[in-house]
């Protein structure tokens, strides 16, 4: 049996070891870890693949952790969501959610959709990576073009502003649907105390969302506000919840935000309630419709807090759907 021993610094530094592929019979990689201690950081968190005659780079804010799955989830006891999450092989104590968030090289635009938590550390010390994941992925801020959001929330537009009160993105076109900027900038919620998140949400949206309200154009249902990407009206989440279609080449993504949180809870029981929907209820309707479109017409999406780095296709099983997640290519193909 051929053992093959690599340094750790070798391993770090993706040094190529070369293996003819007859060795790989038995073939066992050592890596050397002596007594240094265990790494944290992973590989740089982007992503790319080509969608038509467009380019598209995923990259991570980093993940948020939330705790107690079953407290986020309401019409299903909680033993329900324990089978549910045991039976997928899932925590039950350490919910996370990644935050995907994509970069679209149209061709002549670059476009953000959505922005991250920012500096905010509500959600743990593993957010706010957006900037670094970018400038790893080679693509500078500066050059941002638009910054479409799904929705006001903390994880989608709290990275829109530095500390100093400069933008991060200094050259962007801003985009949102007008329900969900007027809902969430509005000062009447700020003595608000229920739903107990909707003091500092707002607090938030109008640190984010009034500074750059000049730069900022609202989008309609059913609107191509830029080229090859059209709004989707997908209300209850929040009031002005869009998702957004990219087609190029006869293709089509749907960026799917928020409109489900979870790749099995909220898959196979669809109809289940997310406890921070502005409208539970409207925000199930609306899943169950889109999913079935996006099922129907066998469309891949984008989920922003789907397992890394969120892109799939969805069918239905059942009264609910299963999500099929599409395997990493390790090259960008460029006949895609
Ligand atoms: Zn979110």
């Amino acid at each position: 049996m051929t053992v093959i021993s690599v340094s750790r610094r070798q391993v770090l530094v993706g040094t190529t070891v070369a293996l003819s592929s007859g060795a790989f019979g038995g073939l066992h990689i050592r890596t050397a870890h002596a007594k240094a201690p265990r790494a944290i950081d992973q590989a740089p968190c982007y992503y790319r693949f080509n969608h038509g005659k467009m380019q598209a780079t995923i990259v991570s804010d980093g993940p948020l952790r939330l705790g107690d799955a079953s407290a986020g989830f309401l019409g299903a006891p909680k033993e329900e969501i324990t089978k549910m999450l045991t039976d997928n092989f899932l925590p039950l104590t350490n919910f996370m959610l990644e935050q995907n968030v994509l970069v679209l090289n149209t061709g002549d635009k670059m476009v953000l959709f959505d922005t991250g938590m920012g500096s905010s550390r509500i959600f743990g010390p593993s957010t706010g990576k957006l900037l670094s994941t970018l400038e790893a992925a080679g693509i500078d801020p500066k050059d941002i073009d638009a910054v479409v959001l799904t929705h006001g929330h903390h994880d989608h537009c709290w990275g829109i502003m530095a500390d100093d009160g400069s933008s991060n993105f200094p050259n962007a076109q801003f985009y949102i649907s007008k329900a969900d900027f007027d809902f969430w900038t509005d000062a009447a919620k700020l003595g608000m105390t229920d739903p107990p998140y909707m003091k500092v949400t707002v607090a938030g949206a109008r640190k984010h969302l009034l500074p750059i309200r000049d730069r900022m154009v609202f989008i309609k249902d059913g609107q191509e506000f830029l080229p090859g990407i059209q709004a989707m009206l997908t209300p209850g989440h929040t009031v002005g919840h869009m998702v957004f279609m990219i087609t190029s080449d006869g293709k089509t993504l749907a960026v799917i935000g928020d409109l489900t949180h979870h790749q099995v809870l909220l898959m196979l029981k669809p109809r289940l309630q997310f406890v921070n929907d502005t409208d539970p209820k409207q925000g199930a309707d609306t899943r169950v419709r889109v999913l079935d479109m996006l099922a129907s017409n066998r469309i891949p999406l984008l989920g922003y807090h789907f397992p890394w780095p969120g892109i799939g296709h969805v069918a239905k099983l059942g009264e609910g759907f299963q999500y099929f997640p599409t395997p990493m290519e390790m090259l960008v193909y460029q006949d895609t």
